[in-house]
């Protein structure tokens, strides 16, 4: 049984902010508002959440191999 990682360090693209995140172990996160600039965060095109686009671990569904999000 692989080890889930829950919580992830995400970087606002715009301004930089680095902010620790919890993550939905059982959804995506689709939005993500940076405290510090108030960007509002989209995953990338080809990625399922705002996580695996910007922050240093995928989300739990992917890590799992949970196919919901691609
Ligand atoms: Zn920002």
């Amino acid at each position: 049984m692989a080890t889930v990682v829950t919580s992830a360090t995400i970087m606002c693209p715009e301004c930089g902010t680095q902010t620790r995140e919890q993550m939905p172990t059982d959804a995506c996160q689709f939005f993500f508002t940076c405290p510090s600039c108030a960007a509002r965060l989209r995953p990338l095109p080809g990625d399922c959440c705002v996580f695996c686009s910007y922050a240093d671990a995928v989300c739990p569904p992917k890590q799992t191999g949970d196919s919901v999000c691609g």
